[in-house]
């Protein structure tokens, strides 16, 4: 009979290096390694075949890990309170060891169960901060030196060895049509695990990081930016892994290699920043920032524009290009989420929250935290951040300026000349004739008139952005959420360009 031991519960920290929960285990007694498929969490409205594609690798590797250690991978399905029971009563463990998880409503209040189960069952429940997030905070004054210091601190290694358990009952890893999501064939998907993410990472700092400030807005370019983001969201890498490597790597490199790493790690920073919004309000996944804005776009989701913006059907080819980019690889960069997510919301003017789930269920690297809270940037609900309405046809003519990214995904519009490419319904009709393309026929003519529809999204949004709940709004989430490097930062010009990219008011955010 085997005795103290501990159970460690993987979930969005699928690692073995710098994960504290297992190093703090090992040291008490044999570790028992579980991960548990949880129905609520992959039949939930944000979860797509593609994300359990990239869990399952990093399960593969993880398993791979833990076996070499001494001790695999316990899989399980099931309710999670209903696993540990039947585990319990198959083995006397003495302690739940787990990260503090920031993700979905679902997943915060599955972790209150567990807490609640814990305490009824006299179960030590230790529950260990992921980063720089912080739980239960209650002031932003003192975050971002925090942040600093966590990422400054000693990386957990993995445990030497584990001691073998008898014989707990696990299941294969079954795949994504097993479990009944069906089956999604990504192009160029990115593969999980822990080694292919630390590969990725040192690719960027060793090969492209100096491309990255000016490379990142193109769409075509896959490898201008890190692409370490699914990594970093199902926690193959820890933040701190990253950033350690980043900073180190950095003295190495010349003056634009350096300017570029601290661009680089800002965006990591900005990552937890942004975790930490719903972690302090998980009802962000489904309400304004601003409550004020309740009304606004309530009334107004139209399922054809919905359905066409996301079949990439709008008729504007970059918005067009963008969605089924995404839909076929699982990611896209920075500037076109934003664009996407602008299109909708102001040409379109639809309420946020379907399009960001749909979007949600298209990123391999969905991170609940960064995603509602850029949506509803995007959107313009969160009081604090002056709206940014994209123009698709100037972002095609910024950033791609041949057409080939068009070409590429709207394959319909490949004999279009490069002058109308990003705008094909200004093509004469004799061209259209030349060139052999019936617009409205073999691909549509622009779902809105851009000029119309903007006109009238301004003037609901002024109209909102008026009320005094709104100015009340704005002193609350700027009280609750704001950072506070704004007056450390107020004449750096580095992070004016930083906050030009990320497409955001970065005083006020
Ligand atoms: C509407 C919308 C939704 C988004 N949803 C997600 C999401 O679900 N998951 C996600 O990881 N990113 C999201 N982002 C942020 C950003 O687009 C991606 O992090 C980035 O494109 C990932 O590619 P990368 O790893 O090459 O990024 P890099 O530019 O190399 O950045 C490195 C890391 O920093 C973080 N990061 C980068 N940009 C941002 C940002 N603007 N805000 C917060 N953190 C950032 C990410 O973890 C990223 O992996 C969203 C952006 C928008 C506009």
């Amino acid at each position: 009979m085997s005795k103290n031991v501990q159970v460690v519960w993987f979930k969005r920290d699928l690692r073995l290096q710098d994960h504290q929960p297992l190093w703090e285990a090992a040291q008490r007694g044999p570790v028992l390694p579980l991960y548990v498929i949880e129905p609520d969490i992959i039949h939930a409205p944000d979860f797509a075949p593609r994300h359990w594609n990239f869990i399952r690798q990093c399960l593969i590797e993880l398993n791979n890990g833990l076996s070499a250690l001494g001790q695999p991978l316990i899989i399980r399905q099931g309710e999670i309170c209903t696993v540990l029971k039947q585990l319990r009563a198959e083995i006397a463990f003495e302690a739940l060891w787990a990260h503090q998880e920031t993700s979905n409503w679902i997943g915060f209040k599955r972790d209150k169960q567990v807490i609640d189960w814990c305490k009824h069952s006299t179960i030590a429940f230790h529950e260990i901060p992921a980063g720089g997030v912080v739980r239960r905070l209650t002031s932003r004054e003192g975050w971002h030196a925090h942040w600093d210091q966590v990422m400054l601190r000693s990386q957990f290694p993995a445990p030497q060895s584990l001691t073998p358990l008898p014989a707990i009952l696990s299941t294969p890893i079954p795949d994504a049509l097993t479990l009944g999501l069906g089956t999604e064939q990504l192009r160029n998907s990115q593969q999980g695990g822990s080694n292919v993410g630390q590969h990725v990472l040192n690719s960027f700092i060793a090969q492209r990081i100096r491309r990255y400030p000016r490379g990142m807005g193109s769409p075509n370019n896959l490898r201008a930016s890190a692409r370490i983001s699914p990594y970093l969201a199902w926690g193959a890498l820890s933040g701190r892994q990253v950033v350690q490597t980043v900073r180190k790597h950095a003295q190495a490199l010349d003056a634009v290699g350096r300017k570029a790493a601290r661009t680089f790690e800002n965006r990591l920073h900005w990552r937890e920043h942004f975790m930490q919004k719903i972690e302090d309000e998980p009802e962000i996944e489904f309400e304004n920032f601003a409550r004020s804005m309740d009304g606004m776009r309530a009334d107004s989701y139209n399922p054809i524009y919905f359905d066409a913006w996301a079949n990439g059907q709008t008729g504007y080819p970059m918005v067009d290009a963008c969605m089924r980019s995404l839909q076929a690889t699982g990611w896209l960069n920075f500037r076109m989420r934003a664009m996407l997510v602008s299109f909708a919301s102001y040409h379109l003017w639809l309420h946020w929250r379907e399009p960001a789930l749909h979007l949600a269920r298209l990123f391999v690297d969905y991170e609940p935290g960064i995603h509602y809270c850029q949506h509803q940037m995007q959107a313009g609900t969160t009081s604090i951040n002056i709206p940014r309405i994209y123009d698709p046809v100037k972002q095609g003519v910024d950033h791609d300026a041949k057409g080939g990214f068009v070409r590429h995904w709207v394959p319909e519009l490949r004999a279009v000349p490069t002058s109308f490419i990003h705008a094909p319904w200004r093509m004469p009709f004799e061209m259209q004739q030349k060139v052999g393309i019936a617009l409205g026929k073999d691909y549509p003519l622009p779902i809105v008139d851009a000029k119309q529809a903007l006109a009238q999204a301004r003037a609901e949004l002024t109209k909102w952005r008026k009320s005094d709940q709104y100015q009340e709004d704005k002193s609350r989430v700027l009280q609750k959420h704001a950072s506070r490097r704004r007056a450390q930062h107020a004449n750096d010009a580095h992070n004016a360009e930083q906050a030009r990219q990320l497409g955001f008011d970065f005083k006020n955010l």
